[in-house]
């Protein structure tokens, strides 16, 4: 039978609770539980002497029964078996309660492998419910003596029983057909799949656990890399309209800005005007920092555009900032005879039926990411440009695809973020785009000054605060969660509005948060643009790019429950006039680690070099959050290596060129359930 096919319940020991307790974690087959990968590992391989143990210290023993007997507490009647270990170095006691059947299960003369913390009872020193095993011959040891896995579990399932459950199963599916080509497997020096799912549950020793570990995040690579490289492919076959590159316009275009581009800026521009002049579609990723000027880079882009006389579609994630590129891109062309657009939830439905010629008529159109369900109703666009978004690409273009009404060719793509991607992360996660990164702030910038407060300069900290509020500055306050929850103590955006309102009498102060509605949202935002707010309270809603430029404190509460990447987005609200802006950071955290991490946003104001910092301390999965999650961990751990990235690109890339995978059923086959998850998500 395939092992796909085998239910859990045909396990020795999996009665009908257990299996519904599995399900709980997602585990319905045999298969489901070979690839439920453990959390963590204990290394219990190295058995120490009994005469080395030390009252509050673990210690891990091999050694035979002396003694055993059962006794009955007085008050409640429980079972406390007691027995006497020993191995050449010494005895030691061991007791366990309430395990009445143990009595059945160990003898007298039996060998046992023991782990636990030593106490001193009344008998001397002792283990106390150890976790222990009979070591025979005929049987592997699992849960001691060796590298022992750990796995997530839900509550009514122990860590034994899942081990148990393991080791059954790994014996009753193995071998699996491995769906990497031998070829590969052979190249790069990797296990085959059988080997690295034994070495994952049931590591021989640290290198079999570390080449099992590799394989895993080779496979989770190189499958990732090869679905962009479909894509890319998918792509390479669709055409879109040429727009040829309008040099002197360009230029003259430029030469009309009250600044001079960046070499970053120019760079990017260069390469998205290329990717316009091809035959089939752009689909290309511009990462830059906050305020590094990516606006300036679409606008040369949408005027190309235009010049060739094509339509240009612009999405912002949210209406007011639909309404800030509007205003940035009628000043921009002011002097330009062209037709710019806004198309909001507030444009009325009359106007949006469209006659023929106002289907062609907007040379630029500007709204949310909901314009792209109507961008079909324009008959003339070339460009799609994307602000601010996270997980882009992939979804956007198959809706464009099957959206695409009267076009016959798909516009070019065009995703902006201001999340600092480092770059072989976004080789890795990315794969199937273009990836333009503009990794340097225009002249002049002014760091925004940032400390992190300790918690007794609270007070002092306020004082300064109410001084920039009385010259007219605005202050954002950011929490990181919506409603006080008693059992974390973290400052919730209610609670700390109604607090501040009594720290700061008559200052005005509002709150934001992601529950509110958006027309609810647009008015605070408004308001505090217009200066009327002078503290505003907000959640991490605040992240995506609105300028106001009379905001010039950020304070953020519980510092430390937010990613380097994040904390510095959140600072990039403040900073955006000629005026000196502050960040302070506070934290309720002590540990030495959590400090350090912040400390570093201190010192570097450059969002790449936050995030590479926060990738290798806190890993991607905690970097990228949970857009990313459903990635398996070793997805996860495999991005913070650059060389295996390489690696797998090479592998994938020959992959490609050789037609191997029309070759393996197996890895198309997982390559189509992949691209089926992504297009579903
Ligand atoms: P972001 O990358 O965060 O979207 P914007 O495009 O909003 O940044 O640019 C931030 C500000 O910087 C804008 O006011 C823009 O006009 C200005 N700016 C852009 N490029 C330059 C430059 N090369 N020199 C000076 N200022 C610039
Ligand atoms: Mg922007």
């Amino acid at each position: 039978m395939p092992i796909n096919d085998i239910p859990i319940t045909d396990l020795h020991g999996v009665g009908e609770v257990l299996a519904k307790r599995l399900l709980y974690i997602g585990i319905k087959t045999v298969r489901d539980l070979v690839f439920y990968f453990p959390r963590d590992y204990e290394d219990l391989s190295v058995v120490q002497p009994i005469a080395a143990a030390q009252e509050g210290e673990k210690i891990n023993i091999k050694g035979k029964i002396e003694r055993i007997n059962t006794q009955r507490t007085f008050r409640k009647r429980m079972a406390v078996i007691q027995a006497r270990v020993k191995d050449e170095t010494g005895a030691l006691n061991v007791v366990w309660f309430n395990q009445p059947y143990l009595q059945e299960q160990l003898k007298v003369g039996d060998e046992l492998q023991l782990s636990g913390v030593v106490k001193r009872d009344r008998y001397g020193l002792s283990l106390h419910s150890p976790v222990y095993e009979k070591v025979s011959a005929s049987r592997e040891l699992i849960h001691t003596g060796r590298i022992v896995p750990k796995y997530s579990l839900t509550a009514g399932i122990t860590q034994k029983q899942i081990r148990y459950l393991m080791k059954q199963s790994l014996s009753r599916v193995l071998p699996i057909a491995d769906f990497l080509p031998p070829e590969i497997v052979s190249t790069y020096s990797l296990l085959a799949l059988t080997d690295a799912l034994r070495g994952i549950h049931f590591p021989e020793n640290e290198m079999h656990f570390e080449q099992a570990k590799r394989r895993l995040e080779f496979e989770e690579l190189y499958v990732a890399q090869l679905m962009a490289q479909c894509i890319r492919k998918d792509i390479a076959q669709q055409t879109a309209p040429t727009l040829k590159l309008h040099e002197q316009e360009l230029q003259q275009f430029v030469s009309t800005l009250p600044f001079r581009l960046t070499n970053a800026q120019r760079r990017a521009a260069w390469a998205i005007l290329q990717d316009l002049e091809k035959t089939h579609p752009m689909n290309r990723l511009l990462v830059g920092d906050v305020g590094s000027g990516k606006t300036i880079v679409a606008a040369m882009a949408m005027w190309n555009t235009v010049l060739c006389g094509k339509q240009a579609v612009l999405m912002a994630p949210t209406e007011i900032l639909a309404q800030q590129h509007t205003q940035y891109l009628e000043k921009l062309f002011a002097h330009a005879d062209i037709q710019i657009e806004l198309w909001t939830s507030r444009t009325s439905k009359e106007k949006k039926q469209l006659t023929d010629i106002q289907k062609k008529h907007p040379n630029i159109i500007i709204g949310t990411h909901a314009l792209l369900q109507d961008y079909a109703r324009f008959e003339n666009v070339g460009l799609v440009i994307i602000d601010e978004q996270h997980r882009f690409g992939v979804r956007q273009r198959k809706f464009l695809k099957e959206h695409s009404g009267v076009h016959t060719m798909m516009p070019h793509l065009l995703s902006m973020t201001a999340t600092p991607i480092p770059r072989t992360f976004a080789l890795a996660a990315y794969g199937d785009l273009d990836i333009s990164i503009i990794d340097e702030q225009p002249p002049g910038r002014k760091p925004v000054m940032t400390r992190l407060v300790p918690r007794e300069k609270r007070i002092v900290a306020y004082r300064w605060l109410q001084k920039h509020i009385v010259n007219g500055e605005q202050v954002f306050v950011i929490c990181p969660i919506i409603e006080e929850s008693d059992t974390l103590g973290v400052k919730s955006v209610s609670a700390e509005s109604l607090r501040l309102r009594d720290v700061f009498p008559g200052v005005r102060i509002e709150m934001l948060h992601g529950k509110m509605k958006g027309t609810e949202k647009d008015a605070i935002m408004e308001n505090m643009r217009a200066g009327k707010i002078d503290i505003l309270v907000s959640t991490s809603v605040i992240e995506v790019g609105v300028d106001i430029p009379n905001a010039t404190i950020m304070l953020i509460e519980d510092a430390d429950r937010f990613g380097l990447a994040q904390l510095h987005q959140f600072r990039g609200r403040v900073g955006r006039s000629n005026k000196q802006s502050y960040c302070l950071l506070f934290t309720n955290a002590q540990s030495a680690k959590t400090v350090e991490r912040l400390d570093a946003l201190t010192k570097s104001q450059n969002g790449f070099q936050l995030a590479e910092y926060d990738l290798k301390l806190r890993g991607a999965g905690e970097l990228y959050g949970t857009a990313q999650s459903g990635f398996s961990p070793y997805f996860l751990t495999s991005l913070q290596q650059p060389e295996l990235i390489q690696e797998t690109r090479e592998a994938a890339l020959k992959t490609m060129d050789t037609n191997l995978i029309t070759h393996y059923p197996l890895l198309q086959e997982k390559l189509n359930a992949r691209l089926l998850d992504v297009h579903l998500e």
